[in-house]
């Protein structure tokens, strides 16, 4: 069998415990058979990231901005227990916010739909993909408690020294206060990042904030998208056939929950935050959510959203039998495949992605499946497959 070729490498960032140990496997059996695999590697493993003080890191995020694709294994963001385990230099910082902060870019998770894996919520076919702000908000706030009877102002010296002046209220006992801030380019490039994606993905945009209650705050958010939107991209969203709305939260979120899916969902920050995780549970399982990076310029960074499976990885060491699901680190890679043969023109490497996924989810629709999934299946007698038995499953699929 003649392997696909390619054209440009692929940004390869590989990572850490369990995780690590799917990534060799995928590569070994899913890829490398099928594919003349060109890759540029980075080790983000513990172990390297702190024998180059974090460079690594720094290294693939801006080859990802060179070469406009990556994909990524989770990686260990370091604790005091791991600087210990690890005898770390120092506690280095996340990667994924490394590289977030490089790329400048938005993270946008979906859930990946199969047959016996059924949604809390009847009505969801399609997936919800959640793009969440990354910056401010409540996470960059600055807080007091208030002690007893006073004034608080909020205050803003421009360079001149002037000041303007906005009564927050006239404490009469005790209480607290918080004050938060955003940027006008950090919402443009959110904008930027949801309505690119929205466009690459042909799926409908959703916006929603509070800007009846926050008539300054969140009503700022709600102009710069609809600035951006009729200025950049209005007419390319009509020739796509997709549309962009704006509503209030609450109304927002009794839509999602009676929607069929199929859509985008741009939260700021703190909504993001949450909603992802009921998104995610409510779909099944976090280890069937796959996460893709896109930056305001189009580099795309592929990954899972889940994290190393540390408790499988100490099973693995000790010699015992795992049963850690890989679908959406298959997912990770079938999605930077596709979207570097997009960008090439190499409609094999993009046929390949889609039967990479197709053969991943054949496998668990005819009942071979991890351990996490063969709890909460609605699939009768399900097979319970040890790691590295459902990707060869997979791989039996994929030559056929
Ligand atoms: P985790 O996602 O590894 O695990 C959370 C829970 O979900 C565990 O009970 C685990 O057994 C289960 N789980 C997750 N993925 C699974 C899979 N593929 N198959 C079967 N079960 C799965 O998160 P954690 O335990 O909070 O963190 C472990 C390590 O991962 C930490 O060091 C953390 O820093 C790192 N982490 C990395 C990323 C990332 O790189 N994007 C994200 C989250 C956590």
């Amino acid at each position: 069998m003649e392997k696909i070729t390619m054209q440009t490498p692929i940004v390869e960032m590989d990572g850490d415990e369990m995780t690590r140990v799917l990534w060799k496997m995928i590569k070994e059996e899913l890829l490398l058979p099928f594919i003349d695999l060109k890759t540029e590697y980075y080790d983000l493993g513990l172990p390297n990231r702190d024998a180059t003080d974090d460079k690594v890191t720094r290294d693939a995020a801006e080859a990802t901005k060179k070469y406009g694709v990556a994909v990524k294994c989770a990686t260990i963001t370091p604790n005091a227990a791991r600087v210990k385990e690890y005898g770390l230099k120092e506690m280095w910082k996340s990667p994924n916010g490394t590289i977030r902060a490089i790329l400048d870019g938005t993270v946008f998770r979906a859930p990946i739909i199969v047959k016996g894996i059924e949604p809390y919520v009847k009505t969801w076919k399609k997936p919800i993909t959640i793009a969440r702000h990354a910056y401010g908000d409540v996470y960059r706030a600055a807080e007091m408690k208030i002690p007893g009877p006073g004034t608080c102002e909020l205050v803003y010296t421009d360079e001149n020294g002037v000041e303007t002046r906005e009564l927050i209220h006239e404490f009469k006992g005790p209480g607290v206060l918080q004050g938060m801030h955003n940027l006008n380019r950090s919402i443009e490039s959110f904008a930027h990042c949801c309505f690119t994606y929205a466009l690459d993905t042909k799926q409908d945009l959703w916006f929603a904030a509070k800007d009846t209650i926050s008539k300054k705050y969140d009503h700022t958010f709600k102009d710069i998208f609809q600035e951006i939107y009729e200025r950049d991209y209005k007419a390319r969203f009509e020739t796509a056939g997709i549309t962009y709305f704006y509503t209030l939260i609450d109304d927002a979120v009794a839509r999602v929950i009676k929607s069929e899916g199929g859509y985008i969902w741009a939260c700021k920050n703190y909504d993001g935050d949450v909603m992802s995780d009921m998104v995610a549970t409510a779909f099944g399982s976090l280890a069937m959510m796959t996460s893709v990076l896109v930056s305001p310029d189009g580099n795309y960074e592929y990954e899972a959203a889940h994290g190393t499976v540390q408790r499988h990885y100490y099973k693995y060491l000790e010699g015992e039998s795992t049963s850690t699901n890989s679908v959406a680190t298959i997912f990770a890679w079938s999605g930077a495949l596709r979207k570097r043969g997009e960008m090439d023109g190499n409609k094999a490497l993009m046929a390949f992605a889609d039967k990479l996924e197709k053969a991943t989810i054949a496998t668990i629709e005819s009942g071979i499946m991890t351990k996490d999934l063969a709890l909460m299946t609605t699939i009768p007698n399900p097979h319970v497959a040890e790691s590295g038995e459902f990707i060869k499953e997979i791989r039996g699929r994929l030559e056929a």
